[in-house]
C-alpha cells in the first residue's frame, strides 16, 4: 500500500505485539503504520495458550469468536510428574472461564497473528512488509527511524515491537539477554499420529521433570496435538555455543514415562528454540520511542504469558492515550508523554513479576531428588479451586499501579 500522509504511529515489527498495538491504537482513530523486516507477515512455532487475561482483552476488540472458532478450549490444565506420571495438580478450565467471565484457550500462533492481521487491515492500519528498521533518534515533535535501506521516517510516537533481539532494545538500553541454558523443541502433528500415546486430548498437560518438561494439548479444533520439550542442554552447562542440538533431545527424556517418551520421536528436529530472556528493566520509554512486548519484556515462556503481556501492552497504551485524548484540547492535541508516562508506571513493574515468576517456576519444575519429591507433596496438597497464584495474573490488565493485584510467590523449595 502507498503511505498515505505522515501517521500518528510508526510501529516497528509485525509480530503478535507489533500487530496487537497497531490495532489498539488504530481502533482509537489514529494512523498507525507497520514496518516489518520479514518479506511476509507470518509466525513461526505451533501453539499458543491464551489466559482470560488475553481473552478478555480479544472480547473487546471483537475478536473472540473468531478466536474459539480457530483455537480449542481445553478441559483442564494438568500437571503430572514426568517420571511417574502421576498427577500433582491441576485447574479446572470451565470453572477458571467463570471466576474470570472469559476462557483459557489454545490456538495455533499463525491463527492468532492471522486474526489480528486481518484485524488491523479492517481498521485501516497500514502495514508493510520488507522494511528493517536499523536505527531510532527523537526528534523535537515525536521520533525517527531509520531504514536499512537509507531512509528514514518521522511520527509523534514510535513503538519499537522488533522482539527479543531488538534494535531498540540495544540502542536504547544496552543490555545483554541471559541464557537459561534450556532450550525447546516444538511439534504439531495430526491428532491420530499420538492417539495410542495415552494422551489426554481434551486437557492442556504438562509433565514436569528433572531438568526438563513437556506440554501437550490438541490445536485447530483438535484436529491437530501441539508438543513442546523443554530440557537443560550439557551442553550450553559446559559452555558449548552450539547447545540444545538434536542428539540432546533424545538424552534429556530418556527416563521419563512413556506418554512422554512417546511424544519425542514426533518433535521438529530442524529447528529449536533457545530459552534465552532478559532482566527486567524500569524504563521503556525513552522521549517518544517505546518498547513494546519481547522488546521490553521477554519472559521465559513457563507462565505461558510472553505474548499475552504484549497484548496487554498495546491495550493499556491504547487507554491511556484515549485518556489524553478525551481531555486534549483543540491546539495541543493530546498528551503522548502523560500517555507514555502512564503506559510505563504500570506495565514495567506486572511484566517484572511475571518475568521473575517465569524464572521461579522454571526452577521448581525442574527440580531432582529430594526436593522434586517436597514439591510434588506440595502441589498435591493444593486444593483445585485455589486460585490465589492465577488471580494476580488472569484477572483484568490493570491501568495503573494502584489497580495491580498483590503478587503471589511461588513456595521456596
Ligand atoms: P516477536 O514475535 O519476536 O515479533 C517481532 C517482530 O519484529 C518479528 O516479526 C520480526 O521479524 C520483526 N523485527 C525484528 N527486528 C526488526 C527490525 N529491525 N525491523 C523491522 N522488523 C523487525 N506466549 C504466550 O502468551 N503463551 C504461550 O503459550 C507461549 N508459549 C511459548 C512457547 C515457546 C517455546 C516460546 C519460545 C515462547 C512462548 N511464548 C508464549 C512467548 C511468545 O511467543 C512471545 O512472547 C511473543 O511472540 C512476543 O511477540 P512480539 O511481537 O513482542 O515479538
Amino acid at each position: 500500500s502507498t503511505p498515505a500522509g505522515r501517521p500518528d504511529v510508526l510501529v516497528v515489527g509485525g509480530g503478535i505485539g507489533g500487530l496487537s498495538a497497531a490495532l489498539a491504537l488504530g481502533r482509537q482513530g489514529l494512523r498507525v503504520r507497520v514496518l516489518e523486516r520479514a518479506k511476509e507477515f507470518g509466525e513461526v512455532g505451533a501453539g499458543l495458550q491464551i489466559a482470560p487475561n488475553c481473552t478478555r482483552i480479544l472480547a473487546e476488540y471483537g475478536l473472540l469468536e473468531e478466536a474459539r472458532a480457530l483455537g480449542v478450549v481445553p478441559q483442564n490444565m494438568v500437571m503430572r510428574d514426568a517420571l511417574d506420571s502421576r498427577e500433582l495438580t491441576r485447574l479446572d478450565l470451565r470453572d477458571l472461564e467463570r471466576r474470570y467471565g472469559f476462557p483459557y484457550m489454545v490456538i495455533h500462533r499463525s491463527d492468532l497473528h492471522g486474526i489480528f492481521l486481518r484485524a488491523c487491515a479492517r481498521a485501516g492500519v497500514e502495514l508493510l512488509t520488507d522494511h528493517t528498521v536499523s536505527g531510532y533518534d527523537n526528534t523535537a515533535e515525536g521520533a525517527l527511524i531509520r531504514l536499512a535501506d537509507g531512509s528514514a521516517q518521522e511520527a509523534p510516537l514510535v513503538i519499537a515491537a522488533d522482539g527479543l533481539h531488538s534494535v531498540a532494545r540495544r540502542r536504547l538500553v544496552g543490555d545483554a539477554v541471559v541464557s537459561s541454558g534450556y532450550v525447546a523443541y516444538r511439534a504439531a502433528v495430526p491428532i491420530e499420529q499420538v492417539r495410542d500415546n495415552g494422551i489426554a486430548e481434551k486437557d492442556v498437560t504438562v509433565y514436569i521433570g528433572p531438568r526438563c518438561h513437556f506440554v501437550q494439548y490438541a490445536l485447530r479444533g483438535g484436529d491437530m496435538f501441539n508438543q513442546v520439550a523443554v530440557f537443560e542442554s550439557p551442553k550450553a552447562r559446559a559452555g558449548r555455543a552450539d547447545w540444545g542440538t538434536p542428539d540432546e533431545l533424545d538424552a534429556a527424556f530418556e527416563a521419563t514415562c512413556d506418554t512422554v517418551r512417546k511424544g519425542i520421536p514426533l518433535m521438529w528436529r530442524d529447528r529449536w528454540w533457545q530459552m534465552l530472556d532478559r532482566d527486567p528493566v524500569a524504563t521503556w520509554v525513552h522521549g517518544r520511542i517505546a518498547l513494546l512486548g519481547d522488546a521490553a519484556h521477554p519472559p521465559l515462556q513457563y507462565m505461558a504469558q510472553g505474548a499475552i503481556m504484549a497484548i496487554e501492552d498495546g491495550w493499556v497504551l491504547a487507554r491511556h492515550y484515549a485518556r489524553q485524548a478525551g481531555a486534549a484540547c483543540a491546539e495541543s492535541g493530546p498528551d503522548w508523554q502523560a500517555a507514555l508516562t502512564a503506559y510505563e508506571a504500570v506495565r514495567t513493574e506486572h511484566c517484572r513479576r511475571v518475568q521473575t515468576t517465569a524464572r521461579a517456576w522454571g526452577e521448581l519444575w525442574h527440580l531432582d531428588g529430594e526436593r522434586r519429591l517436597r514439591r510434588n507433596a506440595i502441589m498435591r496438597a493444593r486444593d483445585t479451586y485455589d486460585y490465589s497464584f492465577t488471580d494476580w495474573v488472569y484477572g483484568p490488565t490493570a491501568l495503573t499501579p494502584a489497580e495491580e493485584p498483590p503478587m503471589f510467590t511461588p513456595i521456596p523449595l
